[in-house]
């Protein structure tokens, strides 16, 4: 079948497949969180205040404005800006005086898990619930040793993780519970906005995410005494001018940073109105192909929770799950063949953190403890969305997907083998 089927409104892609020798649909590489441009003028306008102030970093105007209005949008006392969402969780995690060992999840960007082995603290890897890719809070009671002090949840995808059993464990064995929120700006829980849970919850303005400042992160509380420590640590300890009380780094974001991410927070209405547009084509167009799957983003984070109607999600990534075993091609041939188009989808979080140095040297097992970690990030593949992609674009690579499951046996045998080390695999 090479045909458009007349029968559906499925897109095809009208050349050959560029595995199979056809050119590639896209000129340019269509990447996963490629950076969002929010009001150019208003942008330009703020730097050329800072520019006249001479004011350019340590706590200035915009810092303390963009502070302001993510206290509003998080519904949270104190926000501590920071030079990154890295920075920003290890301050927390020195903050909160963690040591020993802190319970995360494998299944996370490497930041998570380095922020704290950065500082001498080992990250200990909890598996995932299959159906959310959250942390699991079931498996967490056996992990917990008499050197652990704290979990870390992470919001992946902006899905809230089960809040209320992570911090029930966390009372009752007396450990501390930092949240890592860097996908979940915009997000609600029961309602409220993520940003508010735990003892604190720590954002990535990170140029990739859907409020950005093209570096920049924030540790969001309610807890007054950990607000100011946290300040204290992100200018080095400085109490006044001669005075340093604490052991510090330099964790401060520029004003700079701070007039895009203003400005990029007032933009986040209409990011997520288009993603979650995105989102919806892709659920359309993806319809009727065997063996994959976009993960949902209206279902609730624990299968006890009840959905509510009014819980927003940012509809930042675009997650499908590939089964291997019933789609025509395997994840990683889906890859090679979008790849091809130069669509630069991605197997986040591959191969889970567990697998990547130093952890997978420090713990050569912990795979055997991790089942659907492995599982998850085999079959998970992140399409291209934001607000530079729209329907022209989703309807092309919806329509590549087909085809190429159409054509799966010609494209299998046009495809390097597995351990060939081909641009999508160096590319990760
Ligand atoms: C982006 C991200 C971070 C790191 O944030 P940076 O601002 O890039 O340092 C941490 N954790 C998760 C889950 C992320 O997605």
């Amino acid at each position: 079948m090479h045909a458009p089927d007349p029968a559906s409104s499925r897109p095809w892609k009208p050349t050959p497949l560029a595995a199979l020798g056809g050119a590639p649909a896209f000129a340019e590489p269509l990447h996963v969180g490629r950076p969002n441009v929010p009001d150019r003028a208003k942008l330009l306008e703020r730097i050329e205040g800072a520019l006249d102030r001479r004011w350019f970093t340590n706590d200035g105007p915009l810092v303390q404005e963009f502070e302001a209005a993510l206290r509003r949008q998080l519904q949270v006392k104190h926000v501590v800006a920071m030079c990154n969402g890295t920075t920003a969780l290890e301050i927390a995690i020195r903050a909160l005086g963690l040591k020993g060992e802190v319970i995360v999840p494998s299944f996370t960007f490497v930041a998570t898990a380095h922020a704290l082995q950065w500082q001498e603290i080992t990250p200990v890897f909890a598996d995932i619930e299959p159906a959310t890719h959250l942390i699991d809070p079931a498996q967490i009671e056996r992990l917990i040793t008499p050197r652990t002090t704290g979990i870390i949840g992470v919001h992946t995808w902006g899905r809230p993780c089960d809040v209320a059993a992570l911090a029930e464990i966390a009372d009752r064995r007396g450990l501390t519970l930092l949240f890592d929120a860097a996908h979940a700006m915009g997000c609600t829980h029961h309602g409220a906005p993520i940003g508010r849970f735990g003892a604190a919850e720590v954002f990535s303005f990170h140029a990739t995410k859907c409020v950005q400042a093209f570096e920049g992160g924030a540790v969001a509380t309610n807890d007054d005494a950990l607000a100011e420590k946290m300040r204290l640590m992100r200018n080095f300890g400085f109490a006044g001018y001669d005075r340093v009380v604490y052991l510090g780094i330099n964790g401060k974001l520029s004003e700079i940073n701070a007039a895009m991410g203003l400005t990029s927070l007032e933009d986040l209405p209409r990011v997520v109105m288009h993603n979650r547009r995105n989102f919806q084509l892709y659920h359309h167009g993806l319809g009727g192909l065997p063996g994959v799957r976009l993960l949902d983003y209206e279902q609730a984070a624990s299968a006890s929770a009840v959905h509510d109607q009014r819980e927003a999600r940012n509809y930042q990534y675009v997650v499908l799950e590939c089964d291997s075993a019933q789609s025509p091609l395997t994840r990683d041939e889906l890859v090679e063949v979008l790849t091809a188009e130069n669509v630069r989808a991605r197997r986040y979080f591959y191969p889970g953190c567990h697998r990547m140095e130093p952890y997978r040297t420090l713990f050569p097992d912990a795979g055997k403890q991790l089942p659907v970690t492995e599982e998850v990030a085999a079959k998970v593949l992140l399409l291209p969305t934001g607000p530079t992609v729209g329907e022209e674009e989703i309807q092309t690579i919806c329509g590549i997907l087909h085809r190429a499951a159409a054509e799966s046996a010609e494209v299998r045998s046009a495809l390097p083998p597995p351990e060939v080390d081909s641009p999508a695999r160096r590319i990760l």
